[in-house]
């Protein structure tokens, strides 16, 4: 079974975001950083970095 890839934004916002399907996650996230975090300014690369894999 593939692991599961999750990627939680900061306990304050509360956002997360779990997938089998590492694109989806990433892709989740980039779409919750725009819409909810505009000023945070987090490229693609530095949501990826929050990318943890779930056992
Ligand atoms: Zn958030």
């Amino acid at each position: 079974m593939q692991s599961l890839k999750e990627i939680s934004c900061d306990p304050v916002c509360g956002f997360m975001i779990r997938s089998h399907e590492e694109r989806e996650v990433l892709d989740g996230a980039v779409k919750h950083v725009k819409h909810a975090h505009p000023d945070m300014k987090l490229t693609e690369k530095d949501i990826k970095t929050k990318m943890k894999t779930v056992k």
